[in-house]
């Protein structure tokens, strides 16, 4: 390719509304272009980012056979409401009608299309397993797009789907996926770890994200620094002490405690640590009213109440219901005598007795609090965020956190589906059996996003070599001299022979503005080809990662390339 001839709009200013790196320097490299809100056109340069992406996904997914299949973007409302997701999917499901008036959605996922094609076509043990997957565009009209092709509504998903005949295949099928995720985001020279993740509203018992490290990430993960335990904070679980304590509890007492309604207040005015105060935090799950204890220094984790309660719907109680159920104001409900019947309690809680409380009274609060003593609590279970000072659940050693992107998620989902849509197999004996399913996500335009947020520096772009839209940039110093747009053109001819993505940056423009354009968009290797070079018989070869340049003898060109190619891909592990 020339760029002289190629549609690359590189910018010198940052887009004003892009918050992330990954997203102005997609913009400012000519990658993408918005066209509104989540929704972007991918120029060129930025869809071959993305082919390239595409194509090593495609590769490993095909190893572990799984087949490559391409379904509608367009779905009927009856399959989700089979399912019942046509009413639990939310506002992301955008809907719409033919001129029929019949319903229809865009595809925020395919677990409904893909398993009403399967159970039309498949009905014997002999067909299973089957894994087939899709490289396409999904639509989730999110609350709040941003951050560029990070999390936008419309965007790339690989997507595959698994079938087997019972749950020791399932397993065997999720572990081949495992491997071969793994594999694709080693091949793509990213730091990523593989994580322990909540299953969320899709359902199922097993599942792992694969996160891309990079400071910008909205995931926080927790690493452990000595047994190989990762877990994404949702799911991180809390290790606390399973007996109770010895300590003796004075009696309860009330302390008047005015305008106090936060915890710090009360631990100030009381002069105690906040962790000696518990949090009592009222929910309505499912409409029911809740209440969940937890250590005032601690944050409650949502997604393991919740998963907990075993519920879909899980709010807040408003300061109206807080008033209704523990008659008092927020800031001062308590557990003792609360009129609510599920009380559940966070383990941590078990260690110690003698706490301080809510005491359903306005500016009121009770210490001394013995929860075994003065409180019907109806469970104990981990309620909390881990923190950084926790041991590792597994291994009691310390741990890490990480700030990570999610741009990989699979899950086992069993028969949540498969049962639903009566995907149904006749086993060996001649019984009916439901297919046990999982689901596998890669996002592929997030997954060029964390590559960049993972790679770049104050120029631009550092693309690991396996998915730069060009390995290569050939920069002519000066394209009017055409000696030495002669020799440029030789040197380009030969490294098209080697089969390489190499783009000619033939413009005739200064060269200052190209080497920025080349920094800019990151191409991993830059070779720069000049009249005072040309007099030598060498050409200048860059390393974008290290910035290492050396000369490369114009003579035995080829063999001086390609090790100086080894050297750069070596040094992504590649
Ligand atoms: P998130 O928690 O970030 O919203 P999710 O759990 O909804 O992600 P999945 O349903 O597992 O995501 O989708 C599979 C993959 O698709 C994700 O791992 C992610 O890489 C990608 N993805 C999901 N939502 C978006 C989005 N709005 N924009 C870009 N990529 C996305
Ligand atoms: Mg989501």
């Amino acid at each position: 390719m020339r760029l002289s001839k190629y549609f690359l709009p590189t910018l010198k200013e940052n887009p004003t509304e892009a918050e992330v790196v990954s997203h102005r320097l997609l913009v400012r490299s000519g990658m993408i272009r918005k066209l509104t809100s989540g929704i972007y056109t991918y120029l060129p340069l930025g869809l071959r980012g993305i082919n390239k992406t595409a194509d090593i996904i495609r590769e490993e997914l095909n190893r572990a056979n799984c087949m490559e299949v391409l379904m509608p973007m367009v779905q009927p409302a009856d399959l989700w409401r089979q399912t019942g997701r046509w009413n639990e999917y939310g506002k992301e499901l955008l809907r719409l009608k033919d001129r029929h008036s019949r319903d229809y959605c865009l595809g925020p996922t395919h677990e409904e299309v893909i398993t009403d094609l399967v159970r039309r076509e498949v009905g014997s043990y002999r067909q299973l397993p089957l894994n087939l997957y899709q490289i396409q565009t999904k639509f989730r009209d999110e609350i709040r797009p941003r951050f560029g092709l990070m999390r936008c509504r419309e965007f790339i998903m690989k997507d595959a789907y698994s079938f087997d005949r019972d749950e020791a295949g399932a397993e065997d099928t999720y572990k081949g996926m495992f491997k071969a995720y793994t594999r694709i985001f080693q091949r793509l020279g990213l730091d990523f770890r593989s994580v322990q993740a909540d299953s969320g509203a899709i359902g199922g018992s097993f599942s792992h994200e694969f996160m891309v490290l990079a400071d910008t990430g909205e995931d926080t993960i927790a690493v452990c620094t000595k047994c190989d335990f990762a877990a994404n904070l949702e799911k991180a679980p809390v290790h606390a002490p399973r007996a109770a304590s010895v300590e003796d509890c004075p009696d309860l007492e009330m302390v008047e405690t005015p305008g106090m309604h936060t915890v710090q207040k009360v631990a100030d005015f009381l002069q105690i640590a906040p962790g000696k105060v518990i949090k009592t935090l009222l929910f309505a799950a499912d409409g029911e009213p809740v209440a969940a204890l937890i250590p005032g220094d601690r944050e409650l984790n949502e997604v393991k109440l919740k998963n907990h309660l075993r519920v879909t719907e899980l709010d807040l109680a408003t300061p109206e219901q807080v008033r209704e159920w523990s008659g008092a104001e927020v800031g001062f409900a308590g557990p003792k005598d609360l009129e609510i019947r599920t009380i559940i309690a966070d383990n941590l809680l078990l260690k110690e007795k003698d706490w301080v409380t809510g005491a359903n009274q306005k500016d009121m609060h009770l210490r001394h609090v013995d929860l075994e003593r003065d409180v019907s609590v109806r469970e104990y279970a981990d309620l909390v965020n881990i923190v950084e000072t926790d041991p590792c659940p597994e291994c009691d050693a310390d741990i890490r956190f990480h700030k990570g992107i999610e741009v990989g998620h699979i899950f086992k989902l069993g028969t949540k589906y498969s049962r639903a849509l009566e995907a149904l197999f006749l086993d060996d004996q001649g019984n009916e059996q439901e297919m046990i399913m999982g689901c596998y996500g890669i996002g592929v335009g997030r997954l060029l996003a964390a590559a960049i947020e993972q790679n770049h520096d104050e120029s631009g772009i550092i693309f690991p070599p396996s998915i730069s839209p060009f390995e290569l940039v050939i920069i002519v110093v000066n394209a009017k001299d055409q000696h030495v747009l002669g020799k440029a053109e030789e040197l380009y001819a030969r490294i098209q022979e080697l089969d390489i993505d190499v783009l000619l940056d033939d413009r005739e423009e200064r060269p200052g503005f190209k080497f920025k354009d080349a920094d800019l968009v990151g191409y991993p290797m830059q070779l720069i080809i000049g009249a005072r070079g040309i007099e030598k018989n060498v050409v200048e070869a860059k390393d974008r990662k290290t910035g290492e340049r050396i000369e490369l003898p114009l003579e035995e060109f080829r063999a001086a390339f390609e090790d100086f190619r080894s050297r750069v891909w070596q040094g992504w592990g590649l």
